[in-house]
């Protein structure tokens, strides 16, 4: 049999024999910046708990990596907690979950982004002015209405596609410096492409927020339920307004280079309980 052949029976003998395999979930890495996924162990409700880590509710997915490994029933779990991990935890403290008359406590391990320096030609955008910081915190506030949504469509939403094609031009969770003064770390990964380029919906969600930022320039917020947000930023033209329900693949605008910038890209961020993460981890490599 050809190896093609091989490896389609192999696939479709996975399919049959082990359906929960194909359980979609986030990469996990237990880092600031990363996902943990956590099972919450002896907790056998019908219905999902409701699990929180710090002030924030977090999304918790039926556990079916534990129909795996059958010979160690005495750690499998019926819930999965996908917990977003803020760049600022600090590694040598355990981190926990709480739910209703339990606790569940996880490890992170360190880890050092690179520094990254730029130099912007807008110095308002570096030293903005009161008027400037005043407009940012109404933004801000606008924005952080979005990230603490919750919601619960139907389906769980925990893979995504690309939201545009183009070099990745900043990684996630670069220390920062503008014009040599440091900066937050970079909260989103940066795709390079052409002003115009589409921006497409990576996931089925719903338009939280619309808005021109100082910082963020053009702007749009998707939520995909259960504390899942997306962010998407320096757009050139908005194509989505406030309220719209999009599906994977759907437009959301195009690729400009409004806000704080050094040139014509989308930042996007990904967000799970208040949280920005890693987007990459979200993304098949496949
Ligand atoms: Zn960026």
């Amino acid at each position: 049999m050809s190896n093609w052949r091989n490896s389609l029976v192999t696939a479709l003998l996975g399919i049959a024999l082990f359906p929960s395999a194909a359980q979609a979930l986030p990469e996990e890495s237990r880092t600031p910046g990363g996902v943990a996924l956590v099972p919450l162990v002896g907790i056998n409700s019908t219905a999902a708990p409701q699990v929180s880590y710090g002030e924030q509710r977090v999304m918790v997915v039926p556990d079916s990596r534990s129909a795996n490994s059958p010979d160690d029933s005495s750690n499998s779990s019926k819930w999965l907690a996908v917990v977003g991990i803020p760049l600022s935890a600090e590694a040598d403290e355990p981190q926990r979950l709480s739910l209703d008359g339990a606790s569940f406590e996880f490890r992170i391990s360190p880890k050092e982004y690179e520094a990254q320096y730029l130099t912007v030609p807008n110095k308002r955008h570096v030293d903005p002015n009161p008027d400037d910081l005043a407009r940012w915190e109404r933004e801000s506030a606008e924005m952080k209405a979005a990230f603490i949504r919750w919601s619960e469509p139907g389906q769980v939403v925990d893979k995504m596609e690309l939201p545009a094609s183009g070099r990745f031009s900043s990684p996630f969770g670069l220390r920062r410096f503008f014009n040599e003064q440091p900066r937050n770390p970079h909260s989103g990964l940066d795709i390079a492409a052409p002003t115009g380029s589409p921006i497409t919906a990576p996931a089925a969600g719903e338009v939280v927020a619309v808005g021109n930022y100082f910082f963020n320039g053009n702007t749009v917020i998707l939520d995909h339920g259960h504390g899942l947000t997306t962010l998407y930023c320096h757009m050139s033209a908005i194509d989505v307004s406030l309220g719209d329900h999009l599906q994977a693949g759907d437009l959301i605008g195009k690729v400009g280079a409004t806000g704080r910038v050094t040139g014509p890209h989308l930042h996007w961020s990904v967000s799970l309980n208040n949280t920005r993460v890693d987007p990459l981890l979200f993304i098949d490599n496949e």
